[in-house]
């Protein structure tokens, strides 16, 4: 019933509006804010969340079924359905009473800031400081790269507090409103794909926060970062394989349909094994993923190199397969016409943000070495 749901709000009332916004690279916010009320009316937003923060506590089972659906439209619009920060468990009571109940009434929209533009894949190189100042903090510093910053209305903002503790215990986050006069120079990256998706850079300077504002307390924010970053990854995992899904239901369809040499595409060599190839990928990419949100369910530590192999995998995987789907499509799949294009534009992304590829490798690079270590030595 949960996959049902998702799947007929989706493919009913979100997949219609993919081309207007692909055109227009924008979205009302207007119709944002329907959206999202149309989706916690059905239950779906903030579908992640555990019960303590006021989530449904879905089990693992229910959450893959939404995140499956919800990742077959494009990545603006499968934003509405409200896909939440983790980090938000931090919230202590008071916070949980004053913003998470407009948050997931999805009446406030929240993000997240932690990339500079000296301080991506390196966290430890991130400059952005926070100083106290009364019964609060000052916040200077700039952001880049943060996902629909520019609508938010709440930013979670990682800084460093203590400049010389390691790097666990350095940086602290806030939550920070975005009407806050401190936050300021505000622009828009042009970007390849993920159009309607907003990517912007702003400047943090002088901005007062109250000490009410902290997100967990001073040194918590790196705890607060990891706490989320596992289950994105596997979100960002399920977004990718969404692509690639519906790019491959659509190869076959049209390898069924068009013909060319006294035969349909779908009966040459060639294109069989493109086919054969794609279809391979997705289920071992579905895989992956189930096996890793399982893992983090069960709070087993195999969770988090699961989910950097889910990352890696399914990311990489829709780069090939929206390749396959393009060439399968020729000419066609070239032209803006259909979405295929867009596919593989959109899947690019998916290999940078949410820790890139390299990231992936050498987490998982490491835990084998460790264990192979481990194993000799025994
Ligand atoms: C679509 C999209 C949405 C995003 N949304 C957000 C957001 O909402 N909030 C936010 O804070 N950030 C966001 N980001 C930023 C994203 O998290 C960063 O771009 C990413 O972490 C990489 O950082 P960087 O761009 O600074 O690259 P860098 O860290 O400078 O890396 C550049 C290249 O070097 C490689 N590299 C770096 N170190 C090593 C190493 N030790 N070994 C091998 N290779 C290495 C990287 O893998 C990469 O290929 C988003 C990015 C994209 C593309």
């Amino acid at each position: 019933m949960i996959r049902d749901t998702a799947r007929r709000f989706v493919r009913m009332r979100l997949v219609p509006l993919e081309a207007q916004i692909e055109a227009v690279d924008d979205v009302d916010p207007g119709l944002v804010a329907v959206l999202r009320r149309e989706a916690a009316a059905l239950g779906l937003y903030g579908f992640n969340l555990p019960p303590q923060v006021g989530g449904p506590g879905l089990p693992v089972e229910a959450r893959l079924a939404i995140l499956e659906e919800i990742s077959y439209t494009s990545v603006p619009l499968s934003e509405t359905v409200g896909h939440l920060p983790l980090s938000l468990t931090f919230c202590n009571e008071e916070q949980r009473r004053r913003l998470l109940p407009d948050i997931l009434s999805g009446a406030k929209a929240v993000t997240y800031a932690l990339t500079e533009p000296d301080a991506g894949s390196d966290l430890g190189r991130i400059r952005t400081r926070a100083v106290r100042r009364g019964d609060g903090w000052v916040l200077n510093g700039r952001k880049q790269f943060i996902s629909n910053a520019e609508t938010a209305d709440y930013i979670i903002v990682l800084c460093v507090t203590d400049s010389t503790a390691p790097l666990k215990e350095r940086l602290t986050t806030f939550i920070v409103a975005r009407s806050n006069p401190g936050i300021s120079d505000m622009t828009r990256f042009r970007k390849m794909g993920w159009r309607g998706y907003q990517l912007n850079g702003f400047a943090l300077q002088d901005c007062f926060v109250p000490g009410a504002d902290l997100l967990g307390g001073p040194g918590d924010g790196f705890a607060a970062i990891m706490a989320s970053i596992n289950h994105d990854r596997i979100f960002s995992a399920s977004r990718a394989l969404g692509i690639a899904r519906r790019g491959h239901e659509m190869a076959c369809a049209y390898a069924n349909e068009r013909s060319a040499f006294g035969a349909r595409l779908g009966e040459h060599q060639g294109i069989q094994f493109m086919i054969a190839d794609s279809d391979v990928e997705i289920e071992a990419a579905r895989l992956l993923i189930r096996r890793a949100a399982k893992l983090l369910e069960a709070n087993d530590p195999d969770g988090r190199i699961a989910a950097s192999r889910a990352k890696l995998y399914a990311s990489e995987m829709a780069c090939r397969v929206s390749d396959r789907v393009l060439q399968v499509f020729g000419g066609m799949g070239y032209m803006c016409d259909l979405p295929v294009e867009r596919f593989y534009r959109d899947a690019r992304a998916f290999r940078i943000g949410e820790g890139t590829s390299e990231m992936q490798r050498i987490q998982i690079a490491r835990h084998a070495l460790l264990q192979r270590g481990n194993h000799e030595a025994r």
